[in-house]
Parts: C-alpha cells; sequence; structure tokens
C-alpha cells in the first residue's frame, strides 16, 4: 500500500510544482497515513488519496485600494475552498506579505484535518491576501478590508463558507470585514464570520480558545505520560500573537513559568516569567515590537534574529511552544532544543516545524503535541460561535470554556485511539493524522463519487 502513497505523490508533486509549502503538507499526512491505508484496501479503490488532496474550488481575485497618499494599490486575493465533505467550509484568512497559493492550499488541506478533529461539523478552507498590513494606518486597513470583502462575498455565507482570522487578521479586520458584508447583503448573517467582537454576534472565549486550547492538549498529552504536570515546567512560546499571548496566559494560569516569547525581528528572554500584561499592552494595543519590552523589564534580555533559525529554540526549556508561522523549528533548532533536554513541543501554529525536525523530536522520544490536533481549539470555538449565531442567543465564558475544554480532551483521546490501534506509540502526529483522515475517507465513500 505504500506504493499507493508513492505513486499519489509523485503525481501531486508534478501537478502542483513549485508549491513547497503545499508538497511538505500532503508529504507529512500521506506518508503517516500508511498503517490505516494498508488495513483499508477499500481507499484506494475510491481513490481518496487523489480526492483528497485536490482541492474543490480555488478563487483568487484582485483587490483593489486606495492608500492615505491618495495611491491606487492592488493587491491578490485568495479563497481555497478545500473540502467541504462535513461542513460548510472553515478556515482562517491570512493578510501576510508571504501569501501565496501554495500556502493557501498547505492551510486549507490542513484544515480539512483539523476540523474534522473537532468532532464537529465544519469543512476546510483557506484565505487570505498578500497585502502586508504592517505600518499601515487603521483607513487603510479599512480600505483594504472592505475591497477584499467586496469580491469575497460573492463566494461566502453561513451555510457555505464560514472565515475568520489567522496571520495578519484580529478584531479589528474581523469587523471591517464583516461591516462590508452586512453592508452589501443588507441582511444579518452573523454565522458568515467568526472572530466577531462581542458586541455583534462574537462568542466569549473565542480570542483565547486557540492558545487555551493547545494548553488544554499539553495538559492532557503530559498526563498521559508519567502523569506530568505543568506546574513548575519551564515554557518557551515563539511569536507573540493571538495563538501565543493566550497559550502563555493559560500555561501561566496551570503554573508554568513562561521564560521567553519572540516577534519576527526576535525574542525576549525573561528569566523571572514573562511579564503577559506588558506584553498584551505592546501586540494588542500599541501594535509595537517585543524588543519594547526591554523599557519596562531591564532585567530581561532581548536576542536579535538574525539567520533562518530564531534564537529562541536556543533557550533551554522543558516545552516549547512554537506559535507564530511554518517551518520556523528548523533541524537545528531541534537539535539544540533536544540538546537542553526539551520534553514536550506544542504547536500552535500550522506546521511550525520542518519534517526533520518533527522526525528528529520523535527519535528522540520527545512528544510532540501535532497542530492539526493542537491549535484546534480556535476554529472548534468558531464552529460554537456559529451555534450561537444560529441560536440568537451568547453562552457565558465558562459554558465555552468548558466546551473547548472537552472537545480538546476528546481530540486527544482520538489520537490515542489511533496510536493504540495502529502501534504506533506516542507518535500522535501520526495518530492525530490517522484519526482525521478515516472519517473523511467513511464520509467521503459515503457520499459517492464526487
Ligand atoms: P498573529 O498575526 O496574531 O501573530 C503572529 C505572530 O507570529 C506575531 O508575533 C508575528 O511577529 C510572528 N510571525 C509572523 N510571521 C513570522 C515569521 N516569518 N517569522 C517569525 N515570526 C513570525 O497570528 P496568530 O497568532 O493568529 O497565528 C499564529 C499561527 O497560529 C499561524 O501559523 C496561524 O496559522 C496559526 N493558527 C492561528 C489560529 C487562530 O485562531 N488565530 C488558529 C489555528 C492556528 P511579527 O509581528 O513580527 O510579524
Amino acid at each position: 500500500m505504500s506504493d499507493y502513497v508513492d505513486e499519489v505523490l509523485e503525481k501531486i508533486k508534478a501537478k502542483n510544482a513549485g508549491e513547497p509549502e503545499y508538497l511538505q503538507a500532503v508529504d507529512e499526512v500521506l506518508t503517516t497515513i500508511k498503517p490505516a491505508l494498508e488495513k483499508h484496501p477499500e481507499y484506494r479503490e475510491s481513490a481518496i488519496l487523489e480526492r483528497i488532496t485536490e482541492p474543490e474550488r480555488i478563487i483568487t481575485f484582485r483587490v483593489t485600494w486606495v492608500d492615505d497618499n491618495g495611491k491606487i494599490q492592488v493587491n491578490r486575493g485568495f479563497r481555497v475552498q478545500f473540502n467541504g465533505l462535513i461542513g460548510p467550509y472553515k478556515g482562517g484568512l491570512r493578510f501576510d506579505k508571504s501569501v501565496n497559493q501554495s500556502i493557501m492550499k498547505f492551510l486549507g488541506f490542513e484544515q480539512i484535518f483539523k476540523n474534522a478533529l473537532t468532532g464537529l461539523p465544519i469543512g476546510g478552507a483557506k484565505g487570505g491576501s498578500d497585502f502586508d498590513p504592517k505600518g499601515k494606518s487603521d483607513m487603510e486597513i479599512m480600505r483594504f478590508c472592505q475591497s477584499f470583502m467586496t469580491e469575497l462575498q460573492r463566494h461566502i455565507g453561513p451555510d457555505v463558507d464560514v472565515p475568520a482570522g489567522d496571520i495578519g487578521v484580529g478584531a479589528r479586520e474581523i469587523g471591517y470585514l464583516y461591516g462590508q458584508y452586512r453592508r452589501i447583503r443588507d441582511r444579518y448573517d452573523g454565522g458568515v464570520i467568526t472572530g466577531k467582537g462581542l458586541e455583534y454576534g462574537g462568542s466569549l472565549v473565542r480570542t483565547e480558545a486557540t492558545g487555551y486550547g493547545l494548553i488544554y492538549f499539553m495538559r492532557e498529552m503530559l498526563k498521559a505520560n508519567g502523569g506530568q504536570i505543568l506546574e513548575g515546567k519551564t515554557v518557551t512560546i515563539s511569536g507573540s500573537g493571538n495563538v501565543a499571548i493566550y497559550a502563555c496566559e493559560k500555561a501561566q494560569m496551570l503554573g508554568a513559568n513562561v521564560i521567553a516569547m519572540s516577534d519576527s525581528a526576535g525574542c525576549i528572554y525573561d528569566k523571572n516569567g514573562i511579564d503577559l500584561a506588558v506584553v498584551k499592552q505592546i501586540k494588542e494595543i500599541e501594535r509595537g515590537r517585543i524588543k519594547e519590552y526591554l523599557k519596562t523589564h531591564p532585567d530581561a534580555e532581548y536576542l536579535e534574529r538574525t539567520g533562518e533559525d530564531s534564537p529562541i529554540w536556543n533557550i533551554k526549556t522543558d516545552i516549547a511552544l512554537p506559535c507564530a508561522t511554518q517551518n520556523e523549528v528548523t533541524l537545528n533548532s531541534a537539535k539544540k532544543l533536544v540538546e537542553n533536554g526539551v520534553i514536550a513541543i506544542g504547536e500552535g501554529a500550522n506546521m511550525p516545524c520542518v519534517k526533520e525536525a518533527t522526525d528528529y523530536f520523535l527519535e528522540h522520544n520527545v512528544l510532540v503535541a501535532p497542530a492539526k490536533a493542537a491549535n484546534a481549539g480556535g476554529v472548534a470555538t468558531s464552529a460554537i460561535e456559529m451555534s450561537q449565531n444560529s441560536m440568537r442567543y451568547y453562552l457565558s465564558f465558562e459554558q465555552v470554556d468548558n466546551m473547548l475544554d472537552a472537545i480538546m480532551v476528546n481530540i486527544f483521546k482520538s489520537a490515542c485511539e489511533a496510536c493504540a490501534t495502529y502501534g504506533l506509540g506516542t507518535n500522535y502526529v501520526a495518530g492525530a493524522n490517522i484519526a482525521a483522515f478515516t472519517k473523511l475517507a467513511k464520509a467521503m465513500i459515503a457520499q459517492g463519487i464526487n
């Protein structure tokens, strides 16, 4: 059956040449699900791999807007509606200058599996633009979002496709995007986008959900491996955006000592424990650089990023949480982390470890909480936001948080069960991929050839 994977991978490589991130994501899934393909020859007969790796639809569009100097700017918008087998397409929007079709497809592909793991009825999608929000004024951001949504609104709807935030798309952008959708459609379609403000249909806990969920998953993984706990462990977290900040908050609530955080320029190392209120002030309010942390904490160190390897991974820690972007943990960084005695990696970002780094961790008995499972709390809470919008009702913080916690516990259980069924030990990367894949394959077979 490994022939089947190799044959399909060959075809995909030929068809998607020039899309390295997409090929990396597909390779990672297909090579880890081989045991399930061995056990289920019907998957090959139904051409499941060929079908699941081909997006149902890719939409690209021009986004034209006017900057503060009156100059016309043109960006490219994307929406990859990858797979709607188990529910409306669902996945975030990324505004970042690096955005291209390969990155959109890798994220859309991963989203199908992640969403399946949540146990909720949501399909997989991703979208965004090569628009760079850094240094743009509020009005420029608003004009860009309005132009982006003017096109995107034709392709989305509460039962069709439901975008949310991702890198560069937070509460401000979601507000502008939703406002433009409502203006054009002239109806209340709250469930058309998630991550909304609490005043107009958002859900409590959505802001915290990805980071909190990551820590709930980590808590379960540690507990299952020798009854370990987060309390007293040192933690380093890359990034200082939405996922990183709330992973830090929950880790601190559970008694861990978070000693480092970063942004794309460098990292802060504070042995005494990161002062999260200061990080929030810099990142959520002032939209500044992490280096500014030293103004209030002169005892902390700032390590500037000079090459491909982020300096944060050179810091000795028990637990490392990459929460910034794809491929941020190189093989070199993985070696350094292992040398320094890391016991667990929790992937808050999507595909943050290069494949060689993941393999290195697993070979050295480091526990890996894989992104598709460990960061699924964000999209799961988005689905809870959609439910509240349909019910025209709000749940309390505690209710949503308890639901999120239960979902993360279940996701961990699903990965464990697949590990047990297929003799994978504690390779939760393979376990999570198989748990998601078998659910999707069943749904695909049930729905006939399409
Ligand atoms: P944010 O935009 O809020 O934060 C991103 C953070 O990562 C910033 O600190 C940013 O630094 C840093 N970063 C971005 N690009 C790079 C880079 N090339 N190298 C180093 N650091 C970088 O995004 P989110 O926190 O929402 O998303 C972070 C990751 O988590 C992404 O992979 C995203 O796909 C994933 N994710 C997010 C979810 C969510 O609910 N938000 C859900 C599931 C996954 P700087 O400010 O310098 O750019």
